[in-house]
């Protein structure tokens, strides 16, 4: 098969060389891990145990069809009775399952997939028409699977190569993706998604390397095809000749070769040449990532989004008790260290469930704080496990999304709620826990007295700055180009909100997507900021870049970026800025 190379949107650096795995979107709802060696031939008894249950659910069915039933429900039953003895479906999958180690889901939908293929390509319509029986005979033994599902078992005995496998989908939600972190995936391609869309945060939290904004790579790209993701560059490599191959094995290698040096300065205060101590903490998604931000020897946690332990979950909220448990973890695994959480962000493209992912205009809607304000139970039982955990260690809350000073107030009532509740039964919390403001809605910048007067501390969420101010969709791929950092608007914000901050003496820290872009540390330094939060694998390389300034040089420049309106001068003037 011929090679080519498809264009998208980096968004976690990185080399990633596997197979292809390119998911239907009903796909994705199904587990995928890989079972190991001596696990194989149970995982193949418990598919052949759906199949057979599903062909007596089918039995029941058509015993117990009415006799005024309409001749075509008993010929479809027929159909699917047909498609599940046939070896197309009753034997592939345990043979994928057998020299793939799948487990039974995964290799059910793999295997349902070459047959939806094949079905597109039959002339006659009616036989093409058959597709939508055989998904449903799938969903059919799916179902009766998830409900025998085996837990994630080691990956033993699989080749390492071989395991090694790149998801290629549409679309992937943050919810989906969490269910591929310690798994044989080593990168992902979608189809859309911007730069910062969560999909992109939460790969570049698991350090794995992925392009979005595709276009349409789901249906370029085949089962199985070898695949190189080239996530500096943004682009993919679709069957590779064994020359590009071997040249990327050996970037790859470099890479980590790089990475492993900088863990020498895990210990190293960040401190530029002319003296300024800078202050680099840690965005995470879950409590397990806590142990990767000590690794790269965090100051703290500036941001953990805590909206990902309520998803995933079909609206099962956590309780007071499971959230507790999660952030104390999170407390104690930092050791002292600060944990900033901030409190529930959901909405836009992070539902908490389907029904709300119908939204109209989702970013405009019910989202973040305003969520928060409209459910106060759920709200206060989160502030009170936020609480609880600050018996332990440093905590500070950080509200999302305000825009309205009755938003600062109602949350701070709420606040004092919790506090009541819990004096009242004896249990222990901080009475002083500080609470922030993410600054991320213009309306926010523009207003930043009224933050400044009533909070302890501010933190720039740059990703959803950009979008309001922007009004572009930080998921839609269709706008992704007009995703800009240096729009002197944002430009203009971020100095008003570090700018105010430093007037009334209130720490203020960046914890959106321009804190990790190490192409703008120096830029960000130079206008007065002192505290990034980013992904814990880009620290250790912003470390560096800061260890190698000299701020004092950067003012000239950073001044004539601000009172820049030309993106061509302010283009120059970052190039200027990185030879300083
Ligand atoms: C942001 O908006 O920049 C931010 C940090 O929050 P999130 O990316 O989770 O919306
Ligand atoms: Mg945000």
């Amino acid at each position: 098969m011929a090679s080519f190379t498809l264009q998208g949107i980096p968004v976690s650096r990185g080399i990633a060389i596997g197979r292809a795995h390119v998911l239907r979107p009903a796909a994705l709802e199904v587990q995928h891990y890989l079972v190991g060696q001596e696990q194989v031939e149970a995982e193949v008894v418990r598919l052949q145990q759906a199949i057979s249950a599903a062909e007596q659910e089918l039995k029941k069915i058509w015993a117990d069809l009415p006799a005024d039933a309409p001749s075509e429900l008993g010929a479809f039953l027929n159909i699917h009775a047909l498609f599940l003895s046939d070896p197309m479906l009753a034997q592939a999958p345990l043979e994928i399952i057998r020299t793939r180690h799948y487990n039974a889901e995964w290799a059910l939908v793999t295997q349902i997939d070459v047959l939806l293929a094949q079905f597109d390509e039959i002339e006659d319509e009616y036989l093409r028409e058959r597709k939508a029986d055989i998904e449903q005979v799938a969903d059919r033994v799916l179902k009766l699977l998830t409900g025998s599902a085996t837990s994630l078992p080691a990956v033993a005995g699989v080749d390492e190569l071989n395991a090694h496998m790149i998801v290629v989908a549409r679309d992937i939600s943050p919810a989906d993706m969490m269910q591929f972190q310690n798994s044989a995936f080593v990168g992902f391609v979608t189809d859309e998604g911007g730069q910062n869309s969560h999909t992109a945060i939460v790969s570049r939290s698991l350090g794995i390397p992925a392009v979005v904004g595709m276009g349409n790579a789901s249906q370029l790209i085949a089962q199985d095809d070898w695949l190189i993701i080239d996530s500096v560059a943004g682009i993919v490599i679709v069957a590779p000749p064994q020359i590009v191959l071997d040249e990327y094995r050996d970037k790859q290698a470099a890479l980590l070769r790089a990475r492993k040096k900088l863990v020498r300065l895990k210990k190293t205060a960040a401190v530029t040449k002319d003296g300024t101590a800078i202050t680099l903490l840690a965005n995470i998604e879950f409590p397990e990532h806590a142990a990767a931000a000590m690794e790269v020897g965090a100051a703290g946690v500036g941001l953990f989004r805590s909206e990902f332990l309520f998803m995933g979950r079909n609206g099962v909220l956590p309780s007071e008790e499971e959230q507790f448990n999660a952030y104390r973890t999170t407390v104690l695994t930092m050791k002292g260290r600060p944990v900033t959480i901030r409190t529930l962000d959901v909405g836009a493209d992070k539902p908490l469930n389907e029904v709300d992912a119908g939204t109209m205009n989702p970013a405009l809607g019910l989202r973040a704080i305003r969520y928060c304000l409209s459910e106060p139970q759920l709200f206060l039982t989160q502030l009170r496990a936020i609480l609880r955990a600050s018996a332990f260690g440093k905590v500070h809350i950080l509200l999302p999304m305000l825009a309205h000073a009755f938003e600062i107030d109602q949350s701070l009532a709420l606040l004092a709620q919790a506090k009541s509740e819990l004096a009242l039964q004896n249990v222990s919390f901080d009475a002083n826990v500080s609470v922030g403001a993410m600054i991320e809605v213009p309306a926010a910048a523009l207003s930043l007295p009224m933050f400044v007067r009533k909070l302890d501390f501010l933190s720039v969420g740059t990703n959803d700055l950009i979008q309001y101010t922007l009004a572009i969709d930080r998921a839609d791929h269709a706008v992704a180009h007009l995703y800009d950092d240096l729009h002197p608007a944002i430009l203009q914000l971020l100095a008003m909100t570090v700018a105010a901050a430093n007037k009334s003496g209130l720490p203020v820290s960046i914890c959106g997507g321009m804190a990790g872009d190490i192409k703008l540390t120096r830029l960000l330094l130079g206008m007065g900021f002192r505290v990034l939060s980013m992904p814990p694998a880009l620290l250790l390389e912003i470390k560096q870049e800061v260890m190698n300034m000299d701020l004092p040089l950067f003012a000239p420049v950073v001044k004539k970026i601000l009172r820049s309106y030309d993106p061509a001068v302010i283009a120059e003037a970052m190039r200027t800025l990185q030879l300083l």
